[in-house]
């Protein structure tokens, strides 16, 4: 299969991988302490999604522990049946222009406008159903930030 020219050159790296929990406390100290991975500074309330999110790092791959903040959390139906791998971010330097692409050429996307992601990030999600069957996310880092 070619691959289609829709974001040839738009994707920078994988962002993160995501594992949605029902509570971050239980799990954090497997990654932190058992994996040794860093913590990246506190778990952070993202209204939007209304998930909390702790970042952990190693080798500049990181992870995101998410977990409901609220019985109506996107996430809350999935923890409840599992705890596990919720979903895959990519990184991207103009989400706008992506997520224009990608609906022209008929994938199907969750958020059609980038929304207010984890550490000042904004971020838009596609529909698995484009995406072999996983969740994903696109990322766009703010200008200021290094990672
Ligand atoms: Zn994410």
């Amino acid at each position: 299969m070619i691959p289609p020219p829709e974001l040839q050159g738009q994707v920078v790296a994988l962002h993160h991988v995501a594992i949605a929990v029902r509570d971050i406390s239980n799990v954090a100290p497997f990654y932190a302490k058992s994996l040794g991975l860093e913590t990246i500074g506190e778990p952070e309330y993202v209204a939007d999604q209304k998930v909390n999110v702790l970042v952990l790092a190693a080798g500049g791959q990181r992870i995101e522990l998410i977990e409901p903040a609220s019985p109506d959390s996107p996430i809350s139906r999935f923890v409840e049946k599992r705890e596990g791998l919720h979903h895959l971010a990519w990184q991207v330097d103009d989400l706008e222009a992506v997520l224009v692409r990608l609906k022209a050429a008929g994938l199907r996307l969750i958020d059609e406008n980038p929304r207010p992601g984890a550490h000042n990030t904004r971020i838009a999600f596609l529909h698995p159903a484009s995406c072999g069957g996983v969740l994903t996310e696109l990322v766009q880092i703010p200008e200021s930030a290094s990672n």
